[in-house]
């Protein structure tokens, strides 16, 4: 275990408090209890004496401060009422609240004036909003908008809706050999054509600072608008809108440690001044009428309609005082030490003395956000085994999936961090991660006893009761995780030809397929395979439950108690991502038609 020793880098202002990562970490209270202990999260027994929540999904959303959680309390109970409407002192109370946190927001970001500082639901909103409004006007056919290949579908997807709707034409920049946007590229790519360019200041799946301060002056010579995806950047350093001279810079407050449904779009006042409404209603007007044009408010109200997240703005409020009163270096820097520490590791890990850790881009991110593949292992399956002791990391595209299908893999692994976490707590990932590998090498290599087979049982009526009975010996959630992989080993893989668009089951992270057949008796047989071993493991249970019925024996089976009494219940909750649920809905679905 190395020694937290990146403490006292920097020379520090009088008035900021010194960073120490163990007390920071003690204002999270879903990280850390007030006792000091970790909360357990899946109710599964310890390593050592790990902790049993280990938050490695911080590029997703990141937790909450106290001050944050109790701003919403405070606020609801003594301030609340609406903004900007009302002639009574509550009110008055909360809009100046509300225009005061507009105000730190105009402050951390160092844009010009308050009027330059729109409150959205988050970085998608703020996306959206430049491209239906400014999109719209200035857009027509054949006009050209640049995009990275590696953004977010938020800032992919607003600009095709938009192209299809005007004409224009979107081009990709491809990615230099370390991840970044590739200038040489965006350079051919630039012409007069273009009048937009949109790219992330750092990819939420590379975690690379792209040369965006380059990308803006180039976008210039040819006057194009430029439009920066701040999401996972805010969260890591200072941002100067000013100083980067970019014309947009869209982000989300629920990243760096705000609450979720609320974002800020930052925008030039003289382009905001000529852009049309994006929503209609409330906050927005300056007159209504039937008879004579609606008019419109001055900015920054003419972009809000309706009543806005007050409660949201004023603990976002707190959560930019909580984190500016520390010295953005000094976080840097711990974050960087995390950073290299977990990717060592990482490069590090051996199974049978061969590395096993691959990472999507070659060189040190820089910032926590670590993406990379295991060598014959899907993500899926390594996320899922690492969640049942308790670490949350994400798999799948990240919503990113031309970035994937650009580094030609169906998704990946991704650790990313915050300055609440530590270095045990990569030390526990690592063990945990190792302990998975050996086991998940191990059943690779068991022998499938055919006695077990259910497939050769599919037949026979009780198929669930033969899982029932080998579940029902089983203790802990290590042997069966063992056990759902031994199953998923005995599923009939579907021909190539056969998983297709046609068959794909929609609302899984990992691929699965579907395909059903009905016989002259009115029973069912369904084939499904998945390209992640624990899907294939759940699909050999749900078809047990399913398969050679008719659609009344279907429609009745209980698959929530069949699924509780195997203790498996959290693989059909909604927020799952492993889409058993989606295959369950599909194949009730399916049944229900006929
Ligand atoms: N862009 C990037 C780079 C992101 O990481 C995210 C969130 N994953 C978004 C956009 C979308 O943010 P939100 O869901 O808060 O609107």
């Amino acid at each position: 275990m190395i020694k937290l020793l990146c403490l006292c880098f920097y020379n520090i202002n009088s008035q900021m408090k010194s960073f120490k990562p163990e007390i920071f970490r003690q204002q999270f209270p879903l990280v850390v209890n007030n006792d000091g202990t970790t909360l357990p999260v899946n109710g599964i027994s310890q390593i050592g004496s790990s902790p049993l929540l280990v938050y490695f999904d911080n590029g997703a959303t990141t937790q909450k401060p106290h001050c944050v959680i109790d701003s919403y309390h405070t606020f609801y109970q003594a301030d609340n009422a609406n903004v900007h409407r009302a002639s009574h002192a509550l009110s008055a109370r909360a809009t100046t609240a509300f225009e005061h946190a507009r105000n730190t927001v105009k402050t951390f970001i160092n844009a010009k004036s308050n009027k330059e500082i729109i409150w959205t639901k988050g970085t998608t909103e703020g996306i959206n909003l430049i491209a239906m409004s400014l999109g719209r006007k200035i857009l027509k056919s054949g006009d050209e908008i640049i995009l990275a290949l590696s953004e977010h579908h938020a800032n992919i997807v607003p600009w095709q809706l938009i192209a299809e709707q005007t004409g224009a034409v979107i081009k990709t920049v491809t990615l230099d050999a370390m991840g970044r946007v590739d200038m040489l590229v965006f350079q051919q790519l630039l012409n007069c054509k273009t009048k937009v360019i949109c790219c992330a200041h750092l990819s939420n799946v590379i975690g690379k600072i792209n040369p965006i301060n380059e990308l803006i002056k180039k976008a210039k010579s040819v006057g194009a608008i430029t439009v920066i995806d701040g999401a996972q950047a805010v969260a890591h350093f200072p941002i100067d809108v000013q100083s980067l001279d970019c014309d947009f810079y869209a982000f989300s407050a629920h990243k760096m440690y705000g609450p979720t449904g609320l974002g800020v779009l930052y925008g030039k006042q003289s382009l905001l001044d000529n852009m049309p409404p994006y929503q209609g209603g409330g906050e927005m007007i300056k007159q209504v009428s039937f008879n004579t044009p609606t008019t419109f408010n001055s900015l920054p109200f003419k972009f809000e309609a309706g009543t806005p997240n007050i409660a949201g703005v004023i603990a976002f409020n707190k959560a930019i005082e909580f984190i500016s009163a520390y010295d953005a270096k000094q976080i840097h820097g711990y974050e960087k030490q995390l950073t290299i520490y977990c990717y060592q590791a990482l490069q590090n890990l051996k199974v049978s003395s061969k590395k096993v850790v691959e990472f999507i881009v070659p060189g040190l991110p820089d910032i926590p956000v670590i993406c990379f593949t295991l060598n014959d292992h899907h993500n899926h399956d390594i996320a899922t085994a690492l969640d049942s002791y308790g670490i949350a990391i994400r798999s799948g595209h990240h919503c990113a999936m031309p970035l994937m299908e650009y580094l030609n893999i169906s998704g990946c692994l991704r650790i990313s961090l915050a300055a609440y976490n530590t270095f045990e707590e990569i030390d526990y990932f690592i063990a945990c991660l190792t302990k998975i590998l050996w086991q998940e090498n191990e059943i690779s290599l068991a022998c499938t006893n055919k006695n077990e087979n259910i497939d050769q049982n599919v037949k026979n009526v009780q198929a669930t009761t033969i899982i029932m009975t080998q579940f029902a010996a089983i203790k802990g959630w290590d042997s069966r995780h063992r056990q759902i992989m031994l199953l998923g080993k005995q599923l009939n893989r579907l021909d190539k030809n056969y998983r297709n668009a046609q068959t794909l089951i929609s609302g899984c992270e990992s691929l699965a397929w579907l395909i059903a057949q009905k016989n002259n008796h009115n029973v069912f047989h369904f084939q499904a395979d998945s390209d992640a071993k624990i899907i294939r493991g759940l699909l050999v249970i749900v078809l047990a439950a399913f398969n050679d019925k008719t659609a009344a024996q279907i429609q009745a089976f209980d698959i929530e108690n069949y699924f509780k009494s195997l203790g498996l219940i959290q693989h059909l909750s909604p927020s799952r991502g492993s889409g058993i649920l989606a295959i369950v809905e599909k194949i009730t679905g399916i049944t229900q038609e006929y």
